[in-house]
């Protein structure tokens, strides 16, 4: 059996860089990888309207300065084929496909302990060994597919956002529904509409959205950015969602003297309804989400809520589907923010419908539609917009077994237990790529991925170049660790009683309510991991 130094399961944006990571390190290294091509969530989210919610400045590899420097983007939030195209640029220039087994479904990683190897199994059939095994298996890339009534009795077309495929999809003079309106459903309803003939929106839950920055990327501003670049990865490092927000700053303070920084006021509470409505007014709705007060006191997220509600009224003209679209059962800054372009407007259109499923739930799925209530609306496609299993759900379907036989599974029955969501007690030598504990999600995902291959790298060059075999957290640092997470996630509105996200697993029936990234920040978690690191890999046990 073919024996490697390092496994990686997954070829997405964290794969890749760790395929070149750990190979600068001397490591014989293999990638295993479910999908035809690299690029992870964005090889699988072909959806219509499906782009970056980060700058794409932002949203992209620090680690070479070549790749920065060579690469322009067209625009300031890149749509999803643009994204593509540098992950294939960078598996490109990197030379990475010859080390990526694409097709290549890993359906089992079991640890042999005699041997101390981590042994891989490619759709049921072992195929090699390594000493190390990287989980870089992504965070929302198993899509959830509610299991409603009658659902394989449909004799349309079927499709999901998270699977969307590669093949254009002709969507004219088709009846089209989509369920969903979260971040995948916001950004594809606008685009399905111009599409289709007629869409139907089944909504269960309103959204808060605010409008995206639509800008064309200037050639101006891109050389600014590529003159500036280690600065703004320095500042990315600082930043607490770790984004620079390099030209903010820099305009900021150009254009605001010091004091007036300062005075600038960042609690809502600190305003009247009508100061908030003129900066509403200048700024878009955006501004409601810059007050920190929102995230943390009930009555300030109240007021930011009505306000919300008053702009999305103004919008949308029949009342009806109005009041449907507002939002009320939980607050802003519950679920993560979505942001759109022309969502509420789309309503507005003569061939779409909006289905309230709180007054009118599905009652299942026919042959020909979906019924809701006592009415069947014929449909000729059915879209699934409805989300992943976030976080743990990749994790779990690799049937993980560590020490003992013991599997993930049992392990994380009630909910996910790691250290640092970087390592699991029990599971020597097995590290998650912004895994559940780790700030990932609440994070630009290209910072979070690089910060933890870089650790990832460091840790096992200190463990071979030392002589040492193994390395797994004691239960004790795990423990504490989750202890911390939950303990700065309280008090926040992502865990209010009301909240019902992904980020706690409450999208997926049965699965344990628990909030699963940190809260805490990058910066604030960086320092930790690199503090563990100078204190001999404290709550890790090498041998
Ligand atoms: P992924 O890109 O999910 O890659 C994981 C790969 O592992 C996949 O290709 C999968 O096929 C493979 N895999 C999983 N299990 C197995 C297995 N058992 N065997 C073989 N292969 C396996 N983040 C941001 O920071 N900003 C954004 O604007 C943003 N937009 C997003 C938009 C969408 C539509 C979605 C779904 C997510 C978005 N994210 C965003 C989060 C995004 O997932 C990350 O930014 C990033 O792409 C994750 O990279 P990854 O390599 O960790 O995981
Ligand atoms: P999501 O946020 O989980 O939204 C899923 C939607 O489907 C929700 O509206 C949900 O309603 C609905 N739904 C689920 N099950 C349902 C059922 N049985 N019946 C009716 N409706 C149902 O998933 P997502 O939109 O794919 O986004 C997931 C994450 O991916 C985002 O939060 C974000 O991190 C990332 N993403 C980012 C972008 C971007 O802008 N860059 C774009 C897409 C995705 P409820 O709210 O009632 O559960």
């Amino acid at each position: 059996m073919e024996k490697f130094d390092l496994v990686i399961v997954g070829a997405g944006f964290a794969g890749m860089y760790g395929l070149h990571k750990f190979r600068e390190k001397g490591l014989r290294v293999r990638v295993f990888e479910a999908g035809t091509d690299v690029g992870g969530t964005w090889y699988w989210n072909r959806y219509p309207g499906a782009r970056c919610d980060v700058p794409s400045i932002e949203y992209s590899f620090g680690f070479s300065d070549e790749l920065e420097q060579e690469w322009d983007w067209p625009e300031v939030f890149s749509a999803q084929p643009d994204i593509l195209k540098y992950a294939n640029h960078v598996a490109d220039r990197f030379g990475l496909r010859e080390d990526i087994e694409f097709n290549s479904r890993v359906t089992e990683v079991r640890f042999v302990e005699e041997e101390g190897l981590w042994e891989i199994a490619i759709d049921q059939e072992t195929r090699c060994r390594a000493k190390y095994c990287v989980m870089a298996t992504g965070c929302l890339s198993v899509p959830n597919t509610p299991s409603l009534e009658g659902a394989d009795s449909f004799e349309g077309q079927v499709l999901h956002t998270g699977r969307w495929p590669k093949e254009a999809v002709d969507l004219s003079k088709k009846q089209v529904g989509v369920i969903g309106t979260g971040s995948s459903g916001v950004q594809a309803i606008p685009e399905l509409a111009k599409q289709s003939e007629h869409l139907f929106v089944y909504q269960r839950s309103a959204v808060y959205t605010v409008p995206a920055n639509r800008k064309a990327m200037r050639e101006e501003v891109q050389a600014e950015f590529r003159k500036n670049y280690r600065q703004i990865r320095e500042l990315q490092q600082l930043n607490f969602g770790g984004v620079s927000n390099f030209r903010l700053t820099e305009s900021v303070k150009r254009a605001v003297s010091k004091e007036k920084q300062t005075a600038r006021p960042s609690k809502i509470l600190e305003l009247n309804e009508e100061t908030l409505k003129q900066m509403i007014k200048e700024q878009g709705l955006g501004v409601l989400l810059s007050f920190t007060d929102v995230y943390s006191d009930m009555r300030a997220n109240e007021i930011a809520n009505q306000l919300f509600r008053e702009e999305i009224s103004s919008i949308v003209k029949k009342e009806a589907v109005a009041s449907s679209l507002l939002p009320k059962d939980y607050g802003l800054g519950c679920k993560r923010q979505v942001l759109d372009r022309d969502y509420y407007e789309t309503f507005n259109r003569s061939d779409v419908t909006l289905i309230d499923l709180e007054k009118t739930p599905i009652e299942r799925i026919s042959p020909k539609g979906i019924v809701t209530g006592d009415s069947e609306q014929s449909l000729d496609v059915i879209i699934y917009a409805t989300g992943f299993d976030a976080m743990t759900g990749a994790l779990l379907k690799s049937n993980i077994i560590g020490r003992q036989g013991k599997t993930l599974k049992e392990k994380w029955q009630f909910g996910p237990e790691a250290y640092l969501g970087l390592q699991i007690a029990g599971f020597p030598n097995l590290f998650t790529v912004t895994g559940p504990g780790s700030p990932s999600v609440l994070c630009n995902m290209l910072v979070a991925i690089e910060q933890h291959i870089d650790w990832i790298a460091d840790c096992i060059g200190y463990l071979d170049a030392n002589g040492f075999s193994s390395i797994e957290p004691t239960c004790a640092a795990e423990q504490d660790w989750i202890a911390h997470v939950n303990q700065v996630a309280e008090g926040t509105m992502y865990t209010a009683p009301s909240c019902n996200s992904w980020y706690l697993g409450a999208n997926i029936p049965g699965k344990p309510r628990i909030f699963m990234p940190y809260v805490g920040g990058f910066p604030q978690y960086k320092s930790r991991c690199d503090a563990i690191v100078k204190n001999h890999y404290e709550g890790f046990v090498i041998s």
